[in-house]
């Protein structure tokens, strides 16, 4: 074998508070209240996980009106419901179980004070993200208006709506281009009200941080992780612009990057939050497989944190 890659490892990577929490919750819940349990809609954005949880007996549906049996209990997924979701939920008498995030929920709580103290929102985010959804969710239509682009930034005007600007983010979104974003936003609107804290989440800034640390070391980046997960594919955003333009989402489908790989002396791993550490050991020894490797650990973080379950799933 004469092949040497030496593998920067980013650290942390892989599943966070919020995906861990919810993972738990569904594992929780089949244990408790047997099979079936319904999850509206992926638990978090990953292929693997999500089978593995079929494999129990989750069954996923899009919509609540799907449920075959409307006696057995549904999960709705860690990036958070629209209010109508619950509500529905209600009327129907279904035995529902929250695993939003719970850094999701303190989003949605932060619109809805916003909303009641009369401030016209802006949520920076993508359109179509469950989680956007969620949040928009949260207030009556025309509350919230969505900037997903420093150009949408730019042409924004609130000159019909005489109500004071504030804005609220997306929990997964690139700490840099959000910057951007805000900059020019306040540029425009010099008292446009920021969040009391950051909305975009201490795993999502700590992944990417760890990225942009093996970026400069690397021929190419792999991260581990689905296509609809937005921080993953975020992180391959941040790969890229900090210096390792060969950067690449790495899933199930997207399984043949090895012979690229080999010609690398250097190759940087890191994998999105709802990814499965399972995922990048599998990757490392199928290299192995084919090259001597040395495996090299860059921590810019440590991680301790974890959220409370639901109170009667403990
Ligand atoms: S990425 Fe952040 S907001 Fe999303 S589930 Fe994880 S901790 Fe929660």
């Amino acid at each position: 074998m004469e092949n040497k890659i030496t593998i920067h490892l980013a650290s942390p990577r892989g599943f966070c508070a919020g995906v861990d929490r919810a993972i738990e919750i569904v594992k929780k819940t089949i244990k408790k209240y047997g099979t079936p349990v319904y999850v509206r809609h992926e638990i978090v954005h990953n292929k693997y996980v999500v089978n593995q949880l079929k494999k129990l007996g989750a069954i996923f549906v899009e919509e609540l009106d799907e449920l075959q049996d409307k006696k057995r209990p549904v999960i709705f997924s860690a990036h958070g419901v629209p209010k109508t979701v619950p509500e529905y939920a209600k009327r129907e008498n279904f035995f529902f179980i929250d695993a939003t995030c719970p850094l999701v929920s303190k989003v949605h709580r932060e619109a809805e004070q916003l909303y009641k103290n009369n401030f016209k929102i802006l949520l920076i985010g993508h359109a179509n993200h469950p989680e956007v959804i969620g949040t928009m969710g949260q207030l009556p239509e025309g509350a919230i208006d969505l900037i997903e682009t420093n150009n949408d930034a730019e042409l924004y005007n609130n000159l019909n709506d005489k109500k004071p600007l504030a804005y609220i983010t997306q929990t997964t979104l690139s700490v840099d281009d959000t910057k951007e974003i805000i900059k020019i936003l306040k540029n425009k609107f010099p008292n446009i009200k920021p969040p009391a804290k950051d909305d975009i989440c201490y795993a999502t800034t700590n992944r990417q941080m760890a990225v942009k640390k093996i970026a400069p070391l690397c021929e190419m980046i792999l991260i581990i992780g689905s296509n609809n997960s937005s921080n993953s594919v975020r992180l391959v955003e941040v790969a890229k612009k900090s210096g390792c333009e060969n950067s690449f989402l790495m899933n199930s489908e997207n399984k043949n990057l090895i012979k690229e790989i080999l010609k690398c002396k250097n190759v940087g791993i890191s994998s999105g939050a709802s990814a499965p550490e399972k995922l990048v050991l599998d990757l490392i020894n199928n290299i192995k497989q084919y090259a001597k490797v040395e495996l090299r650990e860059v921590e810019i973080a440590k991680e301790n944190i974890s959220f409370k379950l639901p109170k009667n799933l403990n």
